[in-house]
């Protein structure tokens, strides 16, 4: 299967690793789009969030927990957002689940 972050897990494509778990990788968003955002992604590959869930629900947890954890060691301990695209109707590119976290900036509401 070609996918760019099952590369980037595998250290096949360079990326800037903020994160490592047992079961997760988090890295900067090659395009980022605030002072901070970094894409946590399970090891594994799935489809998207909801996929993550049914096959392995913990590795879903540890994606929130490496996403707090990045979100605070960038000085953002308690004002950040997490965002999962799913399907390409919602913005989603790459069809590998990634937990978006963005923070340093007025993030608006609701997103567009
Ligand atoms: P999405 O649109 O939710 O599927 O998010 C995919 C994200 O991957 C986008 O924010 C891209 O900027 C990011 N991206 C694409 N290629 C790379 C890469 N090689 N390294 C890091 N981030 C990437
Ligand atoms: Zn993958």
């Amino acid at each position: 299967m070609d996918c760019l972050f099952c590369a980037i897990v595998a250290g096949d494509v360079p990326a800037t690793t903020l994160h490592v778990t047992e079961h997760t990788v988090a890295f900067s968003d090659i395009s980022p789009q605030a002072p901070l955002h970094a894409l946590v992604v399970p090891r594994t590959h799935f489809a998207n969030a909801a996929e993550l869930a049914a096959g392995e629900p913990a590795t879903l947890a540890e994606l929130v927990s490496t996403a707090a954890a990045v979100a605070t060691a960038a000085g953002y301990p308690d004002d950040y957002r997490l965002v999962f695209n799913t399907g390409a109707g919602a913005g989603q590119t790459v069809f590998h689940t990634h937990l978006h976290v963005l923070a340093g900036r007025d993030l608006g509401w609701p997103p567009g």
